[in-house]
C-alpha cells in the first residue's frame, strides 16, 4: 500500500508514449478554450474527471452572486442549446430535422468534452488502447424507448440486435467466475470474501456475522414471504409508499443491522441513496428482496418484460453522443458506422468551426439568457463564460439543456412559479471510478468478476463488461489489461433523500483524487490480495468521474419527497412538468423535465422542447 506509484502513471495515463495523443491536463487548464489546439483529446485524460476541475467554477460563482456582461460577439443562430449532454445534442439534431441542415446552431457546453454524463475513458497500455465508460452506462430496455428515441437510435445507426453477437456473455462463466460479496472489517469486524451468488442463502456461511446476522441474512436473500399481512392492499400500498425500505425489514421483517447492512450497496449503486431513505414501496417495485410474492396489483419495474434489456458500448452512450456529434459535424470523425465510432477518433479542433452550420463549443458556461429588451418574442441574448472572458451571442430559439436548478439564475425573469418549480429539481452524486489493471489473474484465481461491498468505500467492483465491437476487441483473457469499474455513491446517512444528496454532493467536491486513489488500493488491495493482486504493481491508471449533479430527480418541498417513482405521481406533483413549460423563445429540455434520468428521457425531452420552439410565432 506503500508503494510509490508514480504521478506520470495516474496522470497522464499509462504508456505516455502515445505522445501527441495527449496534452498534460495542465495545458488545458491554463487555456481553457485549448479545443482548438492540435492533440486536445479529453477522453484520454486520467485522474479527476467526470466534473473536472475548472468545469463548474463559474456556475458556483453566479450561484454566489457573481455577475457578468458579455461583450457581443457579434455571432448570430438560429438556436443555441445550452448543455452538450444526450439531451442538448439531441435537440440540436431534432432542430436540424425542422429548420433544415443550413440552420446555424451552437451548443454551448461547461465541460472540456460534450456528452454530459455520457463520458468517454480511453486508456492505453503497451501500444493499446482500452475503454471505459465514465458516466451514461448503457442503453436499458430498448424495447421499451418511446418512438421518438426508438427513432434517432435507428437514423444513428444503432442496430440493438447487434449486442448479442457484440457481448461475449459467456467469457466470465467459462472461466468459472460469479459473483462475490466482501465484508470489510471496518462494519462487519474482519474482512471476508464470499464467493458465490449474491442470492443463494449459501453465501452467508463462514461470514464475519453473528449466528443471529447470518440467519437473517438467509431469510432475507431466501425471499420467500412479506411482512404484511393483516392489512388490505390499500393499507399495504399505503404503508410502503410512507416508509423507507430499511424501516420495512426492521419493523415489519424483524431483520437486524448486520443483515440491512449486508444488502446496502443493492440500491445505493442503481438509485444512488441509501436503504434508509429509499421508500419501500420503489424496493418492492425494483425487486428487492423482503417482499416474497407480495403482490400490490400495480406497476411494478420487476414485472416489465427482459426483452432486448441493455445495449452497451464499451464506453456506454458516449458512443450515442458521439454518434449524434459526427451526424451534426461531419467533420469531426471519421466513419460512418456504429461499428467504425467505437475507435474512431474525434478531432476536437472541428467542432467549433465558423464554416459549419451546427457548432460545439466546450469549457463555456452559460451564465445568463435573456430575451432583447425582455420581450418574449425578441430574440435572445446568450452569455457564456470561457477562458475568464464573458462573451455574448444571440439566438432566435434557445433550448436549456442544462441542470434545471441553474435556470432561474440565467432566466431570473422568468414567473416566479417557475423559478420556484426549476429549483425544485433535484441531482444525486455519484462517482464511477475507471481503474486500468495490467491483468485480472487475481479475478480468475478468486473466481468472481463482480463484488457487492456493503460498508466500504466502493460499493461495487466489476471487471468491464465483455464487448466488442468494430475494430475494438474486448480484453481476451485475464493475461491481458482490462478496465475496473468501482462505484461510490458518496454521502452520509440522513434522514430525507434531499438530504443525503446535498451531503454527497459536498463531500465530493471536498474530496482529492489522492483519497480515491488511496481508497482505490486499499480496497483492491485487500479485496483481491489473495489472489495475488498487488496495487503497486497491477494499477496501472486511475479515472475518478465524479458527477455531483447526476441522477435528475423530482422533488416536492412540501412532503420533502423525491419522485423515485415519477409515473405514480399525482399530475399537480409532477413540478418537473409544469416548470418545464417554454418561456417566450426559451425552452427546456434534460432529463429533470422527466424526473426520469434515463437516455430514452433526455431525447425524448429534446424532442419535446424544440416541437415546442416550433409552436413560436
Ligand atoms: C454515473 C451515471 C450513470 C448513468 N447511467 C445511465 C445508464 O446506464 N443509462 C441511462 O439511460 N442513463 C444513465 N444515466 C443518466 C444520464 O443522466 C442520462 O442518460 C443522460 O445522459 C442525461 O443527459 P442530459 O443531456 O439530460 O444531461 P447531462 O448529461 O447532465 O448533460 C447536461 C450538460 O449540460 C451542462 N451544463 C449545465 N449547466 C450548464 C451551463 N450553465 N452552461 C453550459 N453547460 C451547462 C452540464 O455540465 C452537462 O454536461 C447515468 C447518469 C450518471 C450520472
Amino acid at each position: 500500500m506503500h508503494r510509490e506509484i508514480t504521478r506520470r502513471d495516474f496522470l497522464n495515463g499509462v504508456g505516455v508514449g502515445v505522445g501527441a495523443a495527449l496534452l498534460p491536463i495542465a495545458a488545458f487548464a491554463e487555456s481553457a478554450s485549448a479545443q482548438d489546439v492540435a492533440g486536445y483529446y479529453p477522453p484520454a485524460l486520467t485522474g479527476m474527471r467526470g466534473s473536472h476541475p475548472g468545469s463548474f467554477d463559474v456556475a458556483h460563482a453566479l450561484r454566489d452572486g457573481a455577475e457578468f456582461e458579455g461583450e457581443d460577439s457579434g455571432e448570430r443562430y438560429d438556436l443555441v442549446v445550452v448543455g452538450g449532454g444526450i439531451s442538448g445534442l439531441s435537440a440540436a439534431h431534432f432542430f436540424r430535422e425542422a429548420a433544415g441542415p443550413k440552420a446555424r446552431v451552437l451548443v454551448l457546453e461547461n465541460h472540456d468534452d460534450f456528452g454530459g454524463h455520457a463520458k468517454r475513458n480511453e486508456f492505453t497500455i503497451d501500444g493499446r488502447t482500452v475503454i471505459g465508460y465514465g458516466g451514461t452506462m448503457l442503453i436499458e430496455a430498448p424495447g421499451g424507448y418511446p418512438p421518438v428515441a426508438k427513432k434517432l437510435m435507428r437514423d444513428l445507426g444503432i442496430d440493438m440486435s447487434r449486442f448479442y453477437d457484440a457481448f461475449d456473455r459467456g467469457l466470465y462463466s467459462s472461466l468459472g467466475l460469479t459473483d462475490a460479496v466482501f465484508f470489510n472489517e471496518e462494519t462487519f469486524g474482519r474482512d471476508h470474501l464470499a464467493v458465490g451468488d449474491r442470492g443463494d442463502p449459501d453465501i452467508v456461511d463462514g461470514t464475519p456475522l453473528s449466528s443471529e446476522g447470518r440467519a437473517d441474512l438467509a431469510r432475507l436473500i431466501r425471499n420467500d414471504r412479506h411482512y404484511l399481512n393483516g392489512m388490505t392492499r390499500e393499507e399495504q400500498i399505503d404503508y410502503l409508499g410512507n416508509t423507507s425500505y430499511e424501516t420495512y425489514l426492521r419493523d415489519k421483517g424483524g431483520f437486524g443491522d448486520e443483515a440491512i447492512m449486508a444488502i446496502s450497496a443493492t440500491p445505493r449503486g442503481v438509485w444512488a441513496i441509501g436503504v434508509d431513505a429509499f421508500p419501500a414501496r420503489a424496493a418492492w417495485s425494483s425487486g428487492y428482496p423482503g417482499f416474497g410474492d407480495l403482490d400490490l396489483g400495480i406497476y411494478s419495474y420487476a414485472g416489465e418484460s427482459n426483452e432486448p434489456n441493455i445495449f452497451h458500448f464499451p464506453d456506454g452512450n458516449a458512443t450515442v453522443a458521439r454518434l449524434l456529434v459526427r451526424h451534426l459535424v461531419p467533420g469531426s470523425a471519421p466513419g460512418n458506422t456504429m461499428d467504425d465510432i467505437v475507435t474512431a477518433r474525434f478531432d476536437y479542433g472541428a467542432l467549433d468551426d465558423a464554416a459549419s452550420p451546427v457548432r460545439i463549443r466546450l469549457n463555456s458556461t452559460v451564465v445568463r439568457v435573456r430575451h432583447e429588451q425582455d420581450k418574449l418574442s425578441n430574440p435572445v441574448e446568450v452569455t457564456y463564460v470561457r477562458d475568464g472572458k464573458a462573451s455574448r451571442v444571440t439566438a432566435k430559439r434557445v433550448v436549456m439543456a442544462c441542470y434545471h436548478a441553474i435556470i432561474p439564475r440565467l432566466c431570473p425573469e422568468m414567473p416566479a412559479r417557475q423559478r420556484e418549480l426549476l429549483s425544485a429539481s433535484l441531482r444525486a452524486p455519484l462517482v464511477y471510478t475507471n481503474v486500468l489493471i495490467r491483468n485480472w489473474d487475481s479475478f480468475a484465481k478468486l473466481g468472481f468478476h463482480r463484488v457487492d461491498c456493503p460498508g466500504s468505500y466502493f460499493h461495487r467492483v466489476m471487471l468491464d463488461y465483455p464487448v466488442s465491437i468494430g475494430d475494438y476487441r474486448f480484453s481476451k483473457g485475464p493475461e491481458e489489461p482490462i478496465v475496473l469499474h468501482l462505484n461510490r455513491i458518496p454521502g452520509q446517512p440522513g434522514p430525507s433523500a434531499r438530504e443525503q444528496f446535498v451531503s454527497g454532493q459536498r463531500e465530493l467536491l471536498a474530496t482529492p483524487f489522492e483519497t480515491f486513489e488511496w481508497n482505490v488500493r486499499d480496497q483492491l488491495g485487500r479485496l483481491l490480495g489473495d489472489g495475488g493482486f498487488d496495487p503497486a504493481e497491477d494499477i496501472a491508471a486511475i479515472t475518478v468521474n465524479r458527477w455531483p449533479h447526476g441522477y435528475a430527480y423530482g422533488y416536492d418541498p412540501e412532503t420533502d419527497r423525491v419522485a423515485f417513482e415519477p409515473s405514480q405521481w399525482p399530475k399537480e406533483k409532477r413540478h418537473w412538468e409544469q416548470g418545464s413549460k417554454r418561456f417566450g423563445n426559451i425552452s427546456i429540455a434534460a432529463t429533470d423535465a422527466a424526473s426520469n434520468a434515463m437516455t430514452e428521457a433526455a431525447i425524448e425531452e429534446a424532442y419535446r422542447a424544440v416541437g415546442e420552439l416550433a409552436a413560436t410565432p
